[in-house]
């Protein structure tokens, strides 16, 4: 089990789904976690959750895509705790359509969270990283973002900029000492997916060598891995958790 214990973690969409696996993760090492949400009350409710298994936690209402509502994220978890450890980019919606039905402000909205999003934590992030010399970012991407998938032009183009920006971001901040890495989940059983056709949900399992959908926490517990010292040589990688659907 990793030790993270003195850390301070902010995990942006914490309020369900692979967010709130990886802030459970997290404070189960001993992490201090910061779960931010859109949805405040889904941020409250994991907040809760963490405080009975003994965890220090807030939660704050926060829309990522908003550039000054990230910045007061990051600055009330170094103001309440004193320093930031550990960013995890997980916000991230879908509004999928095929490209001749998919209006303006789907894309917008998709890149807006999905990407811009990252871009507003990283940058609030990495200032306070930069002065400590020391941090680690983990941002969620997608499959779709390597291999592209029909219906889905707003979402892979935003996951595959999140990849972009974070091999970037690890050449721009190895000499500080921070870490970024991104994680591509295949098809993983959340509130995002659970609406999809079963065809859909069926056509994935045929392409799954793995033969099972992925759930949050297999993804936390990689999550955890890239967070911890065990990973202190990893950066720039994008490690994928899908059952082997892309390799
Ligand atoms: P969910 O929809 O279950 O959870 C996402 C959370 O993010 C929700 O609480 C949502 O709030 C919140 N959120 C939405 N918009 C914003 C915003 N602007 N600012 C802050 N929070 C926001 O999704 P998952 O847990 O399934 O997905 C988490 C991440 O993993 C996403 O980035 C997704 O793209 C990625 N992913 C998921 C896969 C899957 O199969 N599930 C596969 C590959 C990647 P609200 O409920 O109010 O919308």
């Amino acid at each position: 089990m990793s030790n993270l214990k003195h850390q301070v973690t902010v995990v942006t969409g914490a309020g369900r789904g692979i967010g709130r696996a990886i802030a459970l993760e997290l404070a189960t090492c001993g992490s201090t976690v910061v779960l931010s949400d859109i949805d405040i009350e889904g941020a409250e409710r994991v907040a809760s959750e963490l405080k009975e298994l003994g965890g220090k936690a807030l939660a704050l209402k926060t829309d990522v895509s908003d550039f000054g509502q990230a910045q007061e994220m990051i600055e009330r978890a170094v103001s309440d705790y004193g320093r930031l450890d550990i960013l995890v980019n997980n916000a991230g919606i879908t509004r999928d359509n095929l490209i001749v039905r998919l209006g303006e402000e789907d894309w917008d909205r998709v890149i807006a969270v999905n990407l811009k999003g990252a871009f507003n934590c990283c940058r609030a992030a990495a200032k306070v990283m930069m002065k400590q010399r020391g941090g680690v970012i983990v941002s969620i991407a997608s499959v779709v973002g390597v291999m592209g998938n029909a219906g889905q032009t707003n979402y892979a183009a935003s996951k595959a900029g999140l990849i972009g920006l974070t091999k970037s971001l690890a050449k721009e901040l190895a000499p500080r000492g921070v870490r970024v890495n991104a994680v591509a989940p295949g098809y993983i059983e959340t509130e995002m997916t659970k609406d999809l056709p079963e065809a859909a949900k069926e056509a994935f399992l045929t392409v799954i060598p793995l033969k099972r959908p992925g759930q949050p926490e297999d993804v936390a517990r990689a999550v955890r891995f890239l967070v911890s010292e065990d990973a202190s040589y990893i950066t720039g990688q994008v490690v994928h958790i899908d059952g082997g659907m892309v390799m």
